[in-house]
């Protein structure tokens, strides 16, 4: 008896040492994971380098799961195809490194009543020229300096969080002058300050340069036409996506989403005007209220 116990007792142990090493290893080395591959984006534009990846259960930190960035360095080698839309004579853009230069005179390149009523440009029309948030009656001078340099990230980092916009120019406007967004001054935009926007949905503000807040028919009514680029590097188009000829139903907070659009048959993250009226019964859009979404 003394025998058969003694070598039951060492057994037992080492079986009971066996099953804690294994339940102990499988917790802490051998978890089932499925691996995934994961693309280094070392511009941090949410897209990833198809040549540098890397097999791992969780996402690794610099790396995402899209593989289709054809230039992660982020050095900008030639404009982006909408920059061709933009009047050159008003608008310059240099290619800076990972950035864009741009640069406009704040003065439109189309008809309205802030022009001087000796200007070509100059138009009659019904507007409030002093809304309360505004100055006495205003026009864009001649000798008037209204140049506003934007340095703007070519790759946009889509990853982060959104950031609220601010105060003055959110961008550049195809046609020379900027884009504000849904306030003037430190209050939203109201009805009697509307009173002062002319027939594109601009007008001067305090701030002394001409700009839109409303659609801007000029170059923009109830299409899918280019409006501008918005500082964060997202170019923002018309109501109507062109990649359906409709009005997009898919269309986040800041009114983006990522598709074909006419300057990119591969598709990329862009902010349309959302089709929904600034003013109820107006037909008046509001371009962007933000948030930007490629800060
Ligand atoms: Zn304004
Ligand atoms: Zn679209």
């Amino acid at each position: 008896m003394k025998f058969k116990k003694n070598v039951l007792i060492p057994t037992t142990i080492l079986f009971s040492l066996c099953l804690l090493f294994f339940v102990s290893c499988k917790d802490d080395d051998d978890l089932p994971c499925t691996e995934t591959t994961w693309y280094e984006d070392a511009d941090a534009d949410g897209l990833g380098n198809p040549d540098v990846s890397q097999s791992a259960c969780d996402q690794p930190t610099g790396y995402v799961a899209d593989n289709t960035d054809t230039n992660d360095s982020g050095t900008v080698t030639q404009l982006h195809a909408a920059f061709a839309e933009f009047d050159a004579d008003r608008v310059t853009v240099i290619l800076d490194g990972s950035n864009y230069v741009v640069t406009a005179t704040g003065r439109p390149n189309h008809e309205t009543e802030y022009y001087p009523v000796d200007n070509p440009l100059h138009i009659e029309e019904d507007i409030d020229h002093t809304g309360a948030a505004l100055g006495d009656p205003s026009y864009i001078e001649d000798g008037g300096d209204y140049e506003i340099t934007f340095t703007i990230d070519a790759s946009p980092d889509l990853t982060g969080d959104a950031v609220a916009t601010s105060l003055g120019a959110q961008g550049v406007a195809v046609s020379g002058a900027y884009i504000y967004n849904n306030y003037e001054g430190p209050t939203v935009l109201s009805t009697m300050t509307a009173e002062s926007l002319d027939w594109t949905g601009a007008h001067i503000g305090n701030m002394g340069a001409y700009h839109y807040h409303l659609e801007p028919h000029a170059f923009s009514s109830d299409d899918s036409n280019l409006i501008g680029i918005l500082a964060d590097g997202i170019f923002i188009y018309g109501r109507k996506c062109s990649a359906t000829g409709d009005y997009p139903t898919d269309l986040d907070s800041s009114g983006g989403h990522t598709g074909v659009t006419q300057h990119n048959a591969a598709g990329e993250y862009h902010y349309h005007m959302i089709n929904e009226e600034f003013f109820a019964g107006t037909e008046k859009y509001l371009i962007f209220e933000g948030p930007f979404m490629g800060y």
